[in-house]
Formats: C-alpha cells, structure tokens, sequence
C-alpha cells in the first residue's frame, strides 16, 4: 500500500514538530506548515491524503482553510486539531466538512486511531460497515456519504457539505418535480443567506461532479419555470 500523506498544519512549533516526528517514524509522508495561508497552498498543490488542521492560525484561521479545501480540491480528508472545550468548534468542523476531530491535549495514540478510521473510510474500507450504507452508484457514478466523494470513469472528486446534502435530499425525492425554494428551504433553511440562485450553483456544481455531460444532464434535470427533477437511473439523450 501506498504511503499516505500528512500535511500538518499547527503554529505552534513544538507540538508541530513534535506531531512530524511521530508521524515520520509511524512511517507517514508529512508535509508541514505554520500558518493558514502556507497549508492551504500545500494542500491543493500537494493534495495529501489526509490533513491535520489547527483552527487558531496566523495569517488564515483553520476553518478558512478547510471551507477552501472543501471548495476547491476536496479529496484529502481533514481532522481538525480543537482546543479542549471548544464544542461549538466541533459544529463548526463537520458544517465546514471536516471528517473527525481531536482535542488537545491529545495522545499520539488517540491520534493514529483516528487516522487509520478516516484514511480507511476514505479508501472505502469501513471496518464493519455494509458496502451499500453510505454508498450508492448513479448512472456511472459511486458516491460516498462518509468520505464526501463522487468516483466517475476512475476519477475521484470531493463533495462540500450543502452538495452532499442537496444531492441527499434530490434522492430522497426521485422522481418529482422540485421547487428551488422547497429545495432551498429544504437544504439551507429559512433562515440562512441563502436565495434560489445558491441552489443553481450547487447544482451546477454536482453536475460537473456527477454528470457524463454536465452541459446535457441525464440525473439532474432542469424543469423550466420552477426547478429541478431527480433521476438516478437517467434519462434524456443516451451516453454515447
Ligand atoms: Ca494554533
């Protein structure tokens, strides 16, 4: 098996040289940076397997960088690195698309868990998990609710939190035709910033993920004038 790669992203220098040595000698690839910006860069150039972000950063805070990784590269997994008793930051990691979290102080022991738990789900090796939960094909693609990828023609893509969910609640709902609003309503709720315009995006966006032709959708079709209707067998006009 391939070894994986750790980007580490902590500024404080004796914990991150400390997380480096460990993870070196558990045999690790590690990449390392001390603010925000620099281990932002790493990860879209390096795309590392996992990364293992502090929140508290110089230069751009550690939910920045994940709601940009989220965005912009996706694959690799992220388990944020908490200060002890910062629950509202543990919300804020898995509405951001962390995949785990620990608290600090923690043991290299604790940590290593929860590596292997992550790097195995992102693998699509669940320990004791069915190979159907979590896990469905559409058309020619296998999306992962736990890892938050989309696999199609041998090419893996991340999925933000809202497309995962927006792609949850299309399947949820086969079939019919959906209002934007319902959907926004639905996905976003009533309260947040989020106007009918913020589903098209996302849409435009799980196409390009999920779709042969994303300019010619076979599963998330338009109905024009109100929305969008779900197929995940497809229809329209066959791959050719
Ligand atoms: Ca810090």
């Amino acid at each position: 098996m391939k070894r994986a790669r750790v980007l580490v992203v902590e500024d404080e220098e004796a914990l991150r040289i400390a997380l480096v040595d460990a993870l070196r000698a558990e045999g690790y690839e590690v990449l390392e940076a001390a603010d925000g910006e620099r281990g932002l860069e790493l990860a879209l150039r390096e795309a590392p397997e996992l990364v293992l972000l502090d929140l508290m950063l110089p230069r751009r805070d550690g939910f920045s960088v994940l709601r940009a990784i989220r965005e912009d590269r996706l694959q690799s997994a992220v388990i944020v690195l908490s200060a002890r008793g910062e629950e509202w930051d543990r919300i804020q990691g898995f509405e951001f698309g962390a995949d785990d979290y620990v608290v600090k102080p923690f043991s290299t022991r604790e940590l290593f868990g929860r590596m292997r738990a992550v790097l195995q789900r992102l693998e699509g090796r669940a320990p004791g998990l069915p190979a159907d939960v979590g896990k469905i094909s559409i058309g020619g693609a296998q999306v992962d609710f736990a890892a938050y990828t989309i696999e199609r023609d041998g090419a893996r893509a991340g999925l933000a939190r809202k497309e995962l969910e927006l792609l949850r609640y299309l399947l949820e709902h086969e079939g019919q035709v959906l209002d934007r609003m319902r959907i926004q309503d639905a996905v976003w709720g009533r309260e947040s910033e989020s106007t009918p315009r913020t589903v098209d995006m996302h849409v435009l966006k799980l196409r390009r993920k999920l779709e042969c032709e994303p300019e010619r959708p076979r599963h998330i079709l338009t109905v024009h004038g109100v929305g969008y209707r779900f197929s995940r067998g497809g229809e329209g006009p066959p791959k050719s």
